[in-house]
């Protein structure tokens, strides 16, 4: 059932010092809306549980694309078609684009935010795992000033986040590799557009010949949070890869990652998928090298 419009009420404060001030007045009573995508979802099926949002669409604070020589630094307001028009993410950080032309439809991509996507929290969000695949730091500010810390770590449980409510999330940074890197990332879902995943897999590997010199796995869709796999990067780094270590890759995995049945999906379909894609990760690595 549709919510009730005059329940609601939304601020749109001007300057981002504004929009920190009124998140501490009353910490809690104000929730961020940025591009709306998720939010307006739950106002239409009735179940915005929240009434007070402050609208951020309109910082300027939040948006642009900054490269230096070490980092890329993403606005929290980075729409999807922003990324896939940035030339530097597109080289340097495909699976991201990768990602955002892979979610929604034009409309979602024109509007929906890279912010909005992490601290929306759905395990089966979809740059989360190549967030993490790319070992990226994020940036809270409140009006106390800001911090830096690794995304991995920000989620601690299903829609629990390392962040106060008087914060906001700023930026994301992703560090340049100066080595050359093997991205592969993956959406399995229902079909090709519009579906939400059943699994996602992203990850990246510098090797030398065979061996493995460096690993990052993250997924989605397969536990509470977007989950980086360090338990299965421990067993498969500095390892030559082989049929006998793409087995213990995928054992491990199976072990570290806790899918569930529900409406998109089975916990045994995930299973095999993931542990397919890890083999055909690593089967790529060995050809490529
Ligand atoms: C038809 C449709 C298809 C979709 N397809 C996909 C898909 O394929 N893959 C996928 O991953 N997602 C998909 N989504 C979900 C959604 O589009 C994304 O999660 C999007 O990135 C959310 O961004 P937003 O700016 O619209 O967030 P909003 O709806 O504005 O906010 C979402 C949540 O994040 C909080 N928030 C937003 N920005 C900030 C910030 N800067 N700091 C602190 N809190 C913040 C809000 O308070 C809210 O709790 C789809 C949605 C729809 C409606």
């Amino acid at each position: 059932m549709r919510a009730y419009i005059p329940d609601y009420q939304l601020t749109t404060p001007t300057t981002l010092a504004e929009t920190l001030a009124l998140l501490a007045s009353e910490p809690g009573l104000w929730k961020p809306f940025a591009g709306g995508t998720d939010l307006m979802v739950l106002l239409e099926t009735g179940k915005l549980s929240h009434r007070n949002y402050v609208n951020i669409w309109h910082l300027d604070e939040l948006r642009g694309i900054d490269s230096t020589l070490q980092h890329v630094t993403v606005g929290a307001l980075t729409t999807y078609t922003d990324v896939q028009a940035n030339t530097i993410l597109r080289d340097e950080f495909p699976m991201l684009c990768q990602a955002a032309s892979e979610t929604g439809g034009l409309a979602i991509q024109n509007r929906g935010t890279l912010g909005g996507n992490i601290v929306n929290a759905s395990p089966a969000a979809d740059s989360p795992p190549a967030f993490l695949a790319y070992d990226a730091e994020i940036e809270l500010t409140s009006a106390q000033g800001s911090r830096w810390l690794p995304y991995q770590g920000f989620h601690m449980g299903y829609k629990q986040m390392n962040m106060r409510a008087d914060e906001l999330l700023t930026r994301i940074r992703l560090t340049r590799s100066k080595q050359a890197l093997k991205h592969y990332y993956r959406k399995v879902g229902t079909r090709k557009a519009q579906a939400i995943s059943k699994v996602c897999f992203a990850a990246t590997a510098r090797a030398s010949g065979h061996k493995i010199d460096e690993i990052r796995i993250a997924l989605g869709s397969v536990a509470p949070i977007p989950l980086r796999c360090v338990r299965t990067e421990g067993v498969l780094r500095g390892q030559v890869v082989d049929q006998s270590l793409i087995e213990t890759g995928k054992s491990e995995l199976a072990r570290e990652i806790v899918p569930i049945d529900d409406i998109r999906s089975t916990k045994d379909y995930r299973l095999r998928i993931s542990e397919n894609l890890l083999g055909d990760f690593l089967s790529s690595i060995a050809a490529t090298s």
